[in-house]
């Protein structure tokens, strides 16, 4: 910034030295001129000596004339004054820069012009841009954002507001925008945290209290039966107590559940960092359901990878998917048929959802779940749980990932809480994955899990 004060004054005045020095010269030249004379005159100095002298007085006059002249003759203020400004520009952009970077949630500045000056990591990831230096309307297409710096701009106050971020997992921010020198400094909190406890806790309680109910009062039903005209009837009350404990094992099943739906919710939106061995936990699964299988004379087969196939993800999370699945198949698959559970390693991106979920030329299929861009993993490993159960209609299908959507085809239900597919959605999500599923009444139904590997195969 030009200061005013010093713009324009021109050469430094050094006129006024420049007068002083030449008029001691004449005075010092005049006097030695009039001593030589003088001896001159009263014959103490013959002529060539006095002209002599005179030359070197004279030379001694113009070098100290010059000798003696201020060396920093030509200043430019104008020069000085742009060059402080640009100093002081440059020192204020640096501050700015280093005050974004150091702040611990995303932060970004915009300058005087509207364009986004400085802006740190997070801000760049959480707003999905890579360079600085553009115009902010044209690197953020956030209404909300935009309008709040114009606000801050026009009132010189700071402007507070929220930006939620649509994806497959909602993230809620926390901005305020306030003004700082001629720009607007932006900062935005993550307070997904927060939100999605209270969500996870106002779900929990509502869907707790709704689904309970039923099973505990028939509980208490039984239990006053069983006190009163039933009191010395042995028959009805072992009859009643299978009843009750088949209550009991339903609230329990509902409550564990719905734990496991409202812990995955939570941290939905942070993809997890292990890796897990998606064939062991498919091996450790057979092994836990072996007996279901056996009691209902259903055949567990496992095909496909031999060897690790290591999957960035959660174990415990996965171990569940891969048990509620074959759970299902178990359950719904008739007496003497088998369940095929297949896991493929090192799959490509193009192919995966094809062999998960896209096999069967006539079955009605649908996306569940399906990876966000954001997932660019080299290869995949597909988990496919087959059977030849009575399959699942076309139109039902959009509603199997509902909590307590429970299909009943006037087959009779079967017991179940109708939140395990849920919780399968939410990990798969959660594991920036593909969920799918193809049915095919008479056929069977089968549901395909993509999952980003954690190495090259
Ligand atoms: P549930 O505890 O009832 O099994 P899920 O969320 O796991 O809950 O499944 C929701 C519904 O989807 C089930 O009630 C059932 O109607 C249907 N379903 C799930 N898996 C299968 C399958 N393998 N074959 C047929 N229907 C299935």
């Amino acid at each position: 910034m030009a200061d005013s004060t010093h713009a324009g004054t021109g050469s430094v005045a050094t006129k006024a030295g420049r007068s002083g020095r030449g008029r001691d010269f004449r005075v010092i030249a005049g006097v030695a001129i009039a001593v030589l004379l003088g001896l001159a005159l009263i014959g103490q100095l013959t002529w060539i000596s006095a002209v002599l002298a005179a030359v070197v007085v004279a030379a001694v006059c113009i070098g100290w004339f010059f000798g003696s002249a201020d060396p920093t003759v030509e200043i430019n203020t104008d020069e000085i004054a742009a060059l402080e400004a640009r100093r002081k520009a440059d020192a204020e952009r640096k501050f700015r820069t280093a005050l974004v970077e150091a702040l611990p949630e995303a932060a970004l500045y915009i300058d005087a012009q509207g364009k986004v000056e400085a802006a740190n990591k997070s801000a760049r990831a959480e707003l999905r841009f890579t360079t600085t230096g553009a115009l902010l309307t044209v690197i953020v297409r956030r209404p909300e954002l935009l309008d709040a710096v114009d606000a801050a701009r026009s009132t010189g106050e700071p402007q507070r507001f929220e930006i939620v971020q649509r994806d497959e997992t909602d993230r809620h921010f926390a901005c305020v925008a306030a003004p700082l020198g001629s720009g607007v400094l932006v900062s935005l909190h993550d307070f997904t945290d927060i939100k999605r406890m209270e969500m996870a806790r106002v779900d929990f309680l509502a869907n707790a209290s709704h689904e309970l109910r039923t099973p505990l009062t028939s509980l208490a039903g039984f239990i006053e039966t069983m006190r009163g005209p039933a009191r010395d009837d042995p028959e009805a009350r072992d009859r009643f107590l299978d009843i009750m404990q088949s209550q009991a094992d339903r609230m329990r099943r509902l409550i564990s559940d719905l734990l496991s739906l409202s812990r995955i919710e939570l941290v939905e939106h942070r993809p997890p960092e292990g890796q897990a061995d998606l064939a062991a936990v498919v091996i450790e699964a057979r092994d836990a359901l072996a007996p279901v299988a056996r009691e209902r004379g259903v055949e567990l087969r496992v095909t496909g990878a031999v060897g690790a196939v290591n999957v960035i993800g959660a174990r415990d999370e996965l171990a569940q998917v891969v048990q509620n699945l074959i759970d299902n198949a178990i359950k719904y698959s008739e007496k003497g048929s088998a369940v095929d559970i297949e896991v493929l390693a090192g799959v490509r991106a193009g192919e995966a959802s094809a062999i998960a979920g896209r096999r069967w030329e006539d079955a009605g299929r649908m996306s569940i779940a399906s990876a966000p861009a954001s997932s660019n993993a080299a290869s995949f490993a597909v988990l496919r749980v087959t059977d030849s159960g009575p399959g699942i209609e076309r139109q039902y299908l959009p509603r199997l990932s509902e909590r307590f959507y429970r299909v009943d085809q006037g087959r009779g239900l079967k017991p179940g809480t109708g939140l395990g597919l849920a919780i399968v959605k939410h990990v798969v999500q959660r594991h920036r994955g593909e969920f799918l599923v193809e049915s095919e009444p008479g056929r069977g139904s089968a549901f395909g899990v993509v999952l980003p590997m954690a190495n090259m195969h």
